[in-house]
């Protein structure tokens, strides 16, 4: 265990504050920044334009990597999943997926999850802690290093294990160090935080960040939802929908995206693909459905290609905007609704 405090907690305004405590020019902190976020170096020996005060400083006070690299599987289609090692000795999983036009890194910001969404492999390991906000950051800076070449990705997003409004403070802090032009320095409408439906935290998040809401939607009728997604027995869709329709941070805004898991006679009726629309009415939308990716403990299968093409018929024309998502690593348990299933089986072995 690393008794030194995470300086990847801090973004960079509270770092600055810091500084400034131990009686540090405020500016160190914007040059400490750069030299971590934007350059990569995380040794402050290699900080070459830091007193050698400074650096020994650093290196005595403060602990500059939250996460290190177990394992890194590549699947054929260049996706790469990595199983990083916290201090406690716990594994966090992330995914580097390369396209055409941009690399996207998703995110875990809890080991586990305690939501237990029913076609989640993540659901059914159970919740072991948040993550902190120096390992949500840490794990851009590791993928970074060991499968970008030192690439920062064009695109984060929050969709890798956990439920980050559970975690809320912790992802607020990673987001503003991705958004600030002086640390990772990404455009807010390229991060892209995604929620279940903790319905009293959407708006705090909104406010408090200017980043993509993606809500995991998954049903048209409670019924349906709450056997995918026990949360919204609490939350109902009225209660969900509901909620973003009264938000200006959402109807003044980006469109919400909403993720369908298309899961074979559940919820991938011609019925289901007719409601969607009046349900997400006065919401600008995006709807990205995924085809289910099957995992072994899960009951659920994808539909057929000829059921995917009727649901998608059935929303031709009825003013949403809709993709069909392609997976991507399935071979490497990296695709939606996967991790934990490789680093639950190397825990128990
Ligand atoms: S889908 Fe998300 S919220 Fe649900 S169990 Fe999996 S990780 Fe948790």
């Amino acid at each position: 265990m690393n008794a030194r405090p995470q300086l990847k907690s801090l973004a960079l305004d509270r770092l600055r504050d810091q500084f400034a405590a131990e009686g540090l020019p405020r500016y160190r902190a914007d040059q400490v920044a750069a030299w971590i976020y934007q350059r990569g170096v995380e040794d402050p020996r290699g900080m070459t334009d830091l007193s050698h005060e400074l650096r020994a400083h650093l290196q005595g006070s403060w602990a500059l990597r939250a996460l290190e690299v177990e394992r890194v599987d590549y699947s054929s289609d260049g996706t790469a999943k990595a199983a990083l090692r916290t201090h406690d000795d716990l594994l966090v999983e992330a995914v580097w997926i390369p396209e055409e036009d941009r690399t996207t890194l998703c995110v875990s910001t809890q080991i586990g999850c305690a939501m237990a969404c029913s076609f989640c492999a993540t659901g059914s390991m159970g919740f072991a802690r948040n993550l902190t906000s120096a390992e949500i950051v840490d794990q851009v800076c590791r993928m970074r290093e060991v499968v970008g070449s030192g690439r920062t990705p064009s695109n984060v997003v929050f969709m890798g294990m956990g439920e980050p409004l559970l975690n809320l403070d912790a992802v607020v802090e990673a987001v503003r160090l991705l958004i600030d032009p002086k640390a990772f320095g990404l455009a807010p409408r390229r991060v892209t935080v995604s929620t279940v439906g903790v319905v009293p935290r959407i708006g705090a998040l909104l406010e408090r960040v200017p980043i993509n809401l993606a809500i995991s939607l998954h049903a048209t009728t409670d019924e349906v939802r709450s056997r995918l997604v026990p949360l919204n027995r609490r939350y109902p869709l009225e209660a969900l929908l509901g909620a973003l329709r009264g938000l200006d941070s959402v109807t003044r805004r980006r469109p919400v995206f909403f993720e369908y898991t298309l899961i074979a006679g559940v919820n991938d009726s011609v019925e289901d693909a007719r409601r969607l629309p009046a349900l997400l009415a006065g919401i600008p939308s995006k709807v990205n459905l995924i085809p289910m990716n099957p995992h072994p403990d899960s009951p659920y299968a994808p539909p057929e290609a000829a059921v995917i093409d009727d649901f998608l018929a059935a929303l031709a024309g009825r003013g949403l905007t809709v993709t069909l998502r392609r997976s991507r690593g399935p071979d490497i348990q990296a695709a939606c609704g996967q991790l934990a299933l490789r680093t639950r089986a190397a825990s128990a072995a």
